[in-house]
Parts: structure tokens; C-alpha cells; sequence
């Protein structure tokens, strides 16, 4: 079977890989260059990750077992022990905050124990927005003080406006015996990401160059048309498919099949989503501190990624994030009020960075890509998909559709 993959990061080159020793596949990116939101951009050994730090791991051991025995050997990979903190009312405390109540209560024992009474009467009801969900699974005061704040920065959206659909399964809530338990003992952290796969080489674009190979990339080729015509499909009036993949933006895909119905228009208009602009700084030694949290309203930045201690040897450089477009000046400015960081080095505001789970997600989502499948057109990844997948699940969820796809015979 001839397969057409629209996009070139993790999702599409992931399936690729897993279909192009049966089919023939071909890949259209419109970029210059191969990797989507993973790729980086390398400053003089520097890995600047252009939309944000990244790090990988899975708890998926099929997915641990296509990248280190296929793509990049696991020796070629080094393990980096998440040493994540948070700067909470003008301390810096250990993430999960959850577990730092002892820290918290160094400097306002009235709070730290207002967090235990609220978390231990929290009484995980079912909720129907983000806020109350954190109230119900956290107890109020964690949730007034840190984890709405937070939210309401990463998502740029009030969280009793959201949807809590994405939170399950992604953040990571103890049950009462753990955090009463960690009260009495600190207990080892036991997360995910507690650990994470990093490069060798320092430069997460090795992945992506190693997923890369064999696969026939036409670069700075964007997709403007989809016509189906019988079994088959034309791309840009030019290259004709058996199938297709997507892996580009959900919200633009119906605008690019020839066709589609205006009432999926009218729901692809209602997907939302925020960019992220990002600068690389030189900073000064935290140690082995691998990000930090910035939950409060008086800066910009929601997180710092210390990229500098996910290498070997480390170095000391930073990525400052903000939810938004941000001027460089901005940026600067913001940069500037934060002692740990001395020069900025690089800037990139990013497209596409996260999902919004707002009311209208599950609907508008639900109705595309129940067309999508009436019409025979797969869709692959994060924004393809249009949730907040990592690269793990990115790479899970190729593995899904190859599966169906392998099994399928190459027509004659
Ligand atoms: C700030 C941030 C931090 C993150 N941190 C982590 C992390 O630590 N660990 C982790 O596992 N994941 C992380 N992720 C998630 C990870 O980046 C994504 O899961 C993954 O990169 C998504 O890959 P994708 O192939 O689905 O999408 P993309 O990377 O968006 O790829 C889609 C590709 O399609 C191309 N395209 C779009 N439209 C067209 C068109 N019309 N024609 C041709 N090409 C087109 C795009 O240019 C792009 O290259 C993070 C994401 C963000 C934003």
C-alpha cells in the first residue's frame, strides 16, 4: 500500500517506522526540518529545546522497547533523576507539593496545617470542572494556593471553565495512607518521570535524527489539499495514496479535506489552544534541580527547565517557558528578577505547545474524528489528536494504527 504521513515529528515519524518495512510510505513536513515540538535547536553543545525542555520515558514497556531496540540503543540513552521544585510564596520548596508540607511548614506551620486538615477531609467526589477537582482530589488549600494559580497560568483559561477529562492518569494524585505516611517519613518518589531517558550525545534532536532514517521525508512541503477520489487520495493535486495519516493540527484538518461538511468546520473553529514562547539563559549551579515551578502571579514564567543538568557532563543553562506570545523584552525583563539566571542566549515563540480542555473540547473532538473515521482518514498525535499526549503516547498511539495498518495487504 503507497501511505501519505502529514507532519515529521515523534507521531508521524513513529509510524512510519513501523509500516515502512510493508508499505511504502512517504512523509510531507512543512517545516525545513524534521522533529515538530520535539526538535531543538543545538547552540555550541547546547540543546536549546525551541518549544519547551523535554524528557522521555514510558510506562509502557512496548513503547520502551520500539525506541531502545529499534531507534536509539538504550546505552546511547543516560538516566537523569528529576530533581523538580517549586517556588511557592517566596521559598523554594520540593515538587510534589504534596509531599512538602514539612518544608512548608518552616516557614508557615498555619499553612502547612490547613493543607493537612483540607487534604485528609477532601472527599474525592465526582466534579465537573478542573477546579473542583483539584479541591476534591488535593483538599481546598492546596488547590486555592497552588494548584488552581498554576493552572490557570499553564492553561490561560479560569480552571472552572475546564473540562477535568485531561488531569486523570496525567497528574498523579497519593491516596490519604501515602501523603499521611510521608508526613511521618519522606517517601521515595515513586512518579512518573521520577527518572527519565535523556540522550547521550546532549541533544534530544539524536532521537529524532535516529527515528528518522529510511524514511522519505519531503521537507518544506505543506499539505494545502486533500481530495479522496475512489479508494485512493491526492495530496496538494500532486501525490496519490492508498491511505493517509495526519499527525497536523486537528483544527486545521477539516479545512484541507475537500468536502467536509460545514458543521465540523464550525466545530474544528471551536478547538482551542495556547502557544508558548520560551528563552534560553545562562544560569548559575542549582545543583542537580531539573525544573522549577512558578505558580505565582508575579512573574510570567509557569516553569524553568534547568536543560543544563539533563546533560553529561552538566552545564548550567536554563529555559524560562510562558504560556503566550511574549516579546523578547518581555522575556528579558521577566528573566531579570530572577537571581539563578544571568544571560539570556536565545529566544523562539512557539505555535502549537498545549491542548486547551475547555467545555467545547470532548464535543468538537468527538464529532471530527467520528468523520474522519466515515471518510478512512487516520489522525495521529498531539495536536493530530488534539490532547495532551507526551511523546510516549504519541508513539503508543502509532503503534495502534500500524498495528491496523500492517495487517492490511498492499493493493496490486
Ligand atoms: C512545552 C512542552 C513540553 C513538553 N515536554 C515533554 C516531555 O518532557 N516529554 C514528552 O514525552 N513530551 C513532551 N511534550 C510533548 C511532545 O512535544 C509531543 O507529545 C510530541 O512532540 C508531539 O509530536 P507530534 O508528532 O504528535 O506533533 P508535532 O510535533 O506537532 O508534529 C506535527 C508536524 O506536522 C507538521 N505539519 C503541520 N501541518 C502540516 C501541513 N499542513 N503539511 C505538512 N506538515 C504539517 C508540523 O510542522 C509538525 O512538524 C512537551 C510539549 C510541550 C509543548
Amino acid at each position: 500500500m503507497k501511505i501519505g504521513i502529514i507532519g515529521s515529528g515523534v507521531s508521524a515519524m513513529s509510524v512510519a517506522r513501523m509500516l515502512n518495512h510493508k508499505h511504502q510510505v512517504t512523509l510531507f513536513e512543512q517545516e525545513n526540518h524534521i522533529g515538530g515540538i520535539a526538535s531543538t535547536k543545538n547552540l555550541d553543545g547546547v540543546a536549546y529545546h525551541l518549544v519547551g525542555g523535554h524528557c522521555f520515558n514510558s510506562k509502557n514497556q512496548a513503547v520502551l522497547d520500539f525506541v531502545f531496540n529499534n531507534i536509539l540503543a538504550k546505552d546511547q540513552w543516560h538516566l537523569v533523576q528529576r530533581d523538580a521544585k517549586i517556588a511557592f510564596k517566596n521559598h523554594t520548596i520540593s515538587y510534589p507539593i504534596e509531599f512538602a508540607v514539612q518544608e512548608i511548614a518552616q516557614f508557615d506551620e498555619q499553612l502547612a496545617v490547613n493543607i493537612i486538615e483540607d487534604f485528609i477531609s477532601a472527599d474525592n467526589q465526582s466534579c465537573d470542572n478542573l477546579a473542583q477537582w483539584f479541591v476534591e482530589k488535593f483538599g481546598k488549600t492546596l488547590a486555592e494556593e497552588y494548584l488552581i494559580p498554576y493552572n490557570q497560568k499553564i492553561w490561560h483559561q479560569d480552571p472552572k471553565k475546564m473540562s477535568p477529562s485531561w488531569v486523570e492518569g496525567k497528574l498523579p494524585t497519593p491516596n490519604k495512607k501515602d501523603f499521611i505516611k510521608n508526613l511521618l517519613h519522606p517517601q521515595q518518589d515513586t512518579m512518573p518521570h521520577a527518572y527519565f531517558y535523556y540522550p547521550n550525545s546532549n541533544d534530544q534532536n539524536t532521537f529524532l535524527t535516529a527515528l528518522s532514517a529510511g524514511l522519505d521525508v519531503n521537507l518544506e512541503t505543506k499539505i494545502t489539499s486533500i481530495v479522496k477520489q475512489g479508494n485512493q487520495w491526492l495530496l496538494n493535486n500532486e501525490y496519490t495514496f492508498d491511505h493517509i495519516i495526519s499527525t497536523m493540527p486537528l483544527n486545521k484538518l477539516p479545512f484541507v479535506i475537500q468536502g467536509t461538511p460545514s458543521a465540523i468546520k464550525a466545530q474544528a473553529e471551536k478547538l482551542k489552544y495556547n502557544q508558548v514562547s520560551n528563552m534560553l539563559w545562562e544560569s548559575r549551579d542549582l545543583g542537580g534541580r531539573t525544573w522549577t515551578y512558578y505558580p505565582d502571579k508575579d512573574t510570567i514564567f509557569h516553569r524553568h527547565i534547568h536543560i543544563g543538568n539533563f546533560f553529561i557532563p552538566k552545564k548550567n543553562f536554563t529555559i524560562t517557558e510562558s504560556i503566550g506570545s511574549k516579546s523578547y523584552d518581555e522575556m528579558l525583563e521577566a528573566g531579570q528578577k530572577i537571581d539563578y539566571l544571568s544571560k539570556p542566549v536565545d529566544y523562539h515563540q512557539s505555535d502549537y505547545a498545549y491542548v486547551v480542555y475547555d467545555n467545547n473540547h470532548q464535543s468538537a473532538t468527538t464529532d471530527i474524528k467520528d468523520y474522519l473515521t466515515s471518510i478512512g482518514l487516520d489522525t495521529l498525535g498531539r495536536f493530530g489528536q488534539w490532547e495532551y499526549f507526551n511523546m510516549d503516547i504519541c508513539i503508543e498511539n502509532a503503534m495502534r494504527i500500524a498495528e491496523k495498518l500492517v495487517t492490511t495487504q498492499r493493493t496490486p
